[in-house]
C-alpha cells in the first residue's frame, strides 16, 4: 500500500480533457495534505505524447491496442491488476459518463469504496463532495485502503493540473485484454452546422424565466448586438426552443466564456458545475435567493423583460 494518488487520465480522439488537469490540480491538493505522489494513469495505444502537458511526478503508461479506443471493458480490466498491484492511496477519475462508468464497476470490482461528485479537497486531506444533486456539500476522510473518487468540474482551473515540462513516463504491459466483450464499432459525430458553446467567448444564457419560444428572440436580438451567441438550460432545450447543441450543463456542454449571462436561470448543481470556469458569470434574476447568485460576479435582481430589450437598444447604440 502506498500514499500515491493515482489520476486515470481522460481523453478522447487524441486530446486530453479538461477534466484530467482538473484531477491533477486536486491530486497536488490532495498531496500535500496525505503525502505521496501524484501518478498520472494514461491508457492508450502509441499515445505517449498525450503525457507531455501532465503535471504529474510520474505517468505509468498502459499501452495495447484494446486501449486505442475507450471501452468500459477495456479499461476495467486494465486498472484492476494495476490497481491492485500498487495500492494507491486514491484513485481518481472524472465524475463523466467514462469516468462513473469505469469508477463504478471497480468498486464493485475490487470491493472498494467509491465517493461520488467529489469537488475539492482541503488541506488535511478531507473530500468535500456535492451530494444531493450539489443541494448538500459534504466533507469528510477519504475511506481506506485504496478510495475510488469520481471528480466534478469547478474546484480547481485546468491549468493547475498543466506543465510545461513533460513528466517522467513508465510503461508497462498490459494483460488479460484479449477476450473484450466490448469493442467500439464507430463514432458517431454530432450534427455540423451548429456553433460550439463550449468554445465561444460571449454567451447569453436562457432559463425557464424567459416563458415561451417566442421570447428567445430577445436573447437572439441581445447576442446579435454584443457578438454572442445563445444557449440555454435544460427546461429551454427539452421544449425544444433551442438545439440540443446549446444545452449547458451536466447533460450538456461545459463553457467557459469571456462572459456568461444568465437570464432567468436559477443555477440548479447540473447547470452551474458548467459554467463556473466562465471569467465573468452575469445573473439576472427575479428571485434574490437564487442560486445563480452565489457564482455570479454581478448580477441585477430584475424582470429580465424590463431589461433586456433595453440593453439591446443601449449596446446598439452605443456601437453607433
Ligand atoms: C441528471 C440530471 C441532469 C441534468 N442536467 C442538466 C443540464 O445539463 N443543464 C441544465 O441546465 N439542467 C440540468 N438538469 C436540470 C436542473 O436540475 C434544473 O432543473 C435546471 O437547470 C433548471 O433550469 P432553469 O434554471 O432554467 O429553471 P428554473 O430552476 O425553473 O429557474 C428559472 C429561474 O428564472 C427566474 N425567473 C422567472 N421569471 C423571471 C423573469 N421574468 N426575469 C428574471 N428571472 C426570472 C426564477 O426566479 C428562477 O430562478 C439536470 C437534472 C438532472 C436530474
Amino acid at each position: 500500500m502506498s500514499q500515491d494518488i493515482f489520476v486515470v487520465v481522460e481523453h478522447l480522439r487524441g486530446q486530453v480533457a479538461d477534466i484530467s488537469y482538473v484531477m491533477l490540480a486536486a491530486a497536488g491538493e490532495l498531496s500535500k495534505g496525505i503525502g505521496g505522489n501524484v501518478v498520472a494513469v494514461l491508457l492508450g495505444n502509441k499515445a505517449e505524447g498525450l503525457a507531455g502537458s501532465l503535471a504529474a511526478d510520474q505517468v505509468l503508461y498502459l499501452d495495447h491496442s484494446a486501449l486505442a479506443d475507450f471501452t468500459s471493458d477495456a479499461y476495467q480490466k486494465a486498472l484492476t491488476g494495476l490497481i491492485s498491484e500498487k495500492q494507491p492511496r486514491a484513485v481518481l477519475f472524472g465524475n463523466t459518463s467514462i469516468g462513473a462508468d469505469v469508477a463504478s464497476g471497480l468498486s464493485i470490482k475490487l470491493g472498494l469504496p467509491l465517493v461520488s461528485s467529489c469537488r475539492s479537497f482541503s488541506a488535511d486531506g478531507k473530500f468535500v463532495s456535492q451530494i444531493c444533486g450539489g443541494k448538500i456539500m459534504a466533507e469528510g476522510d477519504l475511506p481506506s485502503p485504496t478510495a475510488l473518487v469520481t471528480m466534478s468540474p469547478g474546484g480547481y482551473k485546468p491549468e493547475a493540473g498543466q506543465s510545461a515540462q513533460a513528466p517522467a513516463l513508465t510503461k508497462l504491459e498490459v494483460a488479460g485484454l484479449d477476450a473484450l466483450r466490448v469493442k467500439l464499432a464507430n463514432y458517431i459525430e454530432p450534427e455540423a452546422g451548429d456553433v460550439d458553446i463550449s468554445k465561444e467567448t460571449l454567451l447569453i444564457a436562457v432559463g425557464r424565466g424567459i416563458q415561451q419560444q417566442d421570447n428567445i428572440t430577445l436573447a437572439e436580438d441581445l447576442a446579435q448586438a454584443l457578438g454572442g451567441v445563445v444557449c440555454g438550460s435544460r427546461p429551454v432545450i427539452d421544449q425544444g426552443w433551442l438545439a440540443t447543441s446549446r444545452l449547458v450543463g451536466k447533460s450538456g456542454k461545459h463553457v467557459k466564456p469571456k462572459v456568461y449571462l444568465a437570464l432567468g436561470i436559477s443555477g440548479a448543481p447540473e447547470h452551474s458545475e458548467a459554467i463556473t470556469d466562465s471569467d465573468i458569470i452575469i445573473a439576472i434574476n427575479t428571485d434574490p435567493k437564487a442560486p445563480i447568485f452565489d457564482f455570479a460576479k454581478y448580477g441585477a435582481e430584475t424582470d429580465l423583460f424590463d431589461l433586456v430589450e433595453v440593453l439591446t437598444e443601449k449596446v446598439k447604440a452605443a456601437k453607433g
